[in-house]
């Protein structure tokens, strides 16, 4: 099959003979490595994947051709759980959970560090520089300590302590550093003699498709209705598009592709301003504060790509707030046993608010990715043990924002759906459609929250139904949220 290196925005080509001199076209986007699928084989694609076991390299014939037995650790091949718990207590019937928290390092960036370290290998790559984020240096130190090739990864100041650790003890050298990008430049003479590693190089990319390629075959090759991710470098839903495009093309999906919800934290959320603003560019983030360092990317270098995929597949990206972030957490772990690190929360929060608006519908199919695991944060973990959870938690983790609000309106007065639906709108801001406020409204009242009364309307003789709130429903609004709207 023929391949050839492609940026990503003006279409410039280089040849696929050898590793990129430069990981980033002369324009400043990255490259993609493109396949003429034309040549590609088909004839009993899906019997060749499914001789081989689960994993990354289980999808031969959509990865670049490595001519040597490839650095593998047992990556890919992780669970797709069908939701149970999780499921019920936000509201969908048919949510799975990809859970790449059981990769060899922890994260989903084992998949890329398998196929890029396979190549360096082959090409005879003698040293290492990684500048990139803690899951992605982690993978990189993991896999060159696997390949026998030396390895330096820069990472950035105030990452979680187990991934430094994680490096250090695959004999990665580490250094840190506020400004990613700045390392870059400054390392001009060292990366002559070695090979940069950053999220913007194109086998990373190849590796990360086979999460999404996992998840199709899993569903036997018919698109779930959304796929959540979270959105960093942007890196991972390029790979996510570029698989089910792939796919596609070659004739092996069924029907339909998904739509991607793409979840950021407010605080740095660059690709997500751009898509509000229906802006192609990304405006670089200057002022941010995190306190989870490795979910935020203030220049995300596949930002414009991210935007793309979400556009094309009728998709939307949301924004949390970091501290919705340990609930979800916590609320993950305690209804399906996965312990998740905080980016792949931000998806399970934005999930949440995309169920509460109507975004997505109660009976879509949807998969939920959880890029990693949470046991890289010591500190994390001990600060979701002690959140504590009103005395029916199952029944209240179901209330979203839309639902607390519908509760103060009614707290005021009784009023119909309608009545509650231009409420929303004309002081929210808030607009849903009126079957998705029926069933807020269903869900307050099965908890026992809201009564419906039915009034008669003296002059006319109709009947006409309004929600108020129970004596309960207004006990609970007084504790649990008037404080906090
Ligand atoms: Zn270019």
């Amino acid at each position: 099959m023929n391949l050839i290196y492609k940026c990503t925005r003006c279409s410039r080509r280089e040849a696929y003979t050898t590793l990129l001199e430069r990981t980033l076209c002369r324009c400043g986007s990255p490259y993609l490595i493109e396949y003429d699928l034309n040549t590609l084989d088909r004839s009993q694609l899906r019997e060749k994947f499914n001789s081989r076991p689960k994993s990354v390299w289980r999808y031969l014939e959509l990865l670049p051709p490595i001519r040597i037995s490839p650095i593998s650790m047992g990556e890919g091949g992780t669970y797709l759980h069908s939701s149970r718990g999780l499921g019920r207590l936000i509201g969908l019937r048919k949510l799975y959970i990809k859970n790449e928290s059981t990769n060899p390092t922890g994260a989903f960036t084992d998949r890329g560090a398998t196929v890029e370290i396979s190549r360096d290998l082959e090409v005879g790559v003698s040293r290492i520089i990684c500048i990139a984020s803690g899951n992605l240096s982690v993978s990189i130190s993991a896999y060159s300590a696997k390949a026998g090739i030396p390895c330096s990864v820069y990472l950035k100041t105030g990452v979680e302590q187990v991934k430094v650790l994680q490096a250090l003890a695959y004999d990665a050298e580490v250094f840190f550093t506020s400004n990613l990008e700045s390392v870059i430049t400054s390392l001009t003479q060292e990366l002559a003699s070695c090979h940069l590693i950053t999220s913007s190089n194109p086998f990373l990319i190849e590796g990360y498709k086979t999460c999404t390629l996992e998840v199709l075959d899993e569903l036997n090759w018919v698109s779930p209705d959304w796929i959540l991710i979270p959105v960093g470098s942007g890196s991972h839903i390029t790979a996510l598009w570029k698989a089910v495009k792939e796919v596609e093309e070659i004739g092996l999906l069924k029907d339909g592709l998904p739509s991607i919800l793409g979840g950021q934290i407010n605080s740095c959320a660059p690709i997500a301003e751009a898509y509000k603003n229906n802006s192609e560019d990304i405006k670089p983030t200057s002022t941010f504060k995190v306190i989870f360092p490795d979910i935020a990317e203030p220049n995300p270098i596949w930002g414009h790509m991210a935007l793309k995929a979400v556009r094309e597949s009728s998709g939307e990206i949301l924004t949390v707030s970091q501290e919705r972030l340990l609930e979800a957490i916590k609320l993950l772990a305690k209804s399906e046993g996965i312990l998740a690190e905080p980016a792949a929360a931000v998806s399970l929060a934005t999930l949440i608010d995309a169920v509460d608006l109507g975004l997505i519908k109660r009976d879509e199919t949807v998969v939920y990715i959880v890029t990693g695991s949470g046991m890289k944060d010591p500190s994390t973990i001990q600060s979701i043990a002690e959140i504590k959870t009103f005395e029916r938690p199952n029944q209240f983790k179901r209330i979203g924002s839309t639902k607390k609000k519908i509760l103060e309106i009614l707290d005021k007065k009784p009023l119909h759906g309608y009545g509650i639906q231009r409420e929303l709108a004309n002081h929210y801001g808030i607009k849903v459609k009126l079957p998705t406020i029926y069933e807020h409204l269903s869900d307050l009242y099965s908890i026992g929250l809201i009564q419906l009364s039915v009034l008669d309307r003296a002059r006319s003789k109709r009947t006409q139904k309004k929600y108020s709130l129970t004596d309960f429903g207004k006990e609970f609004y007084k504790r649990t949220i008037q404080n906090t709207l």
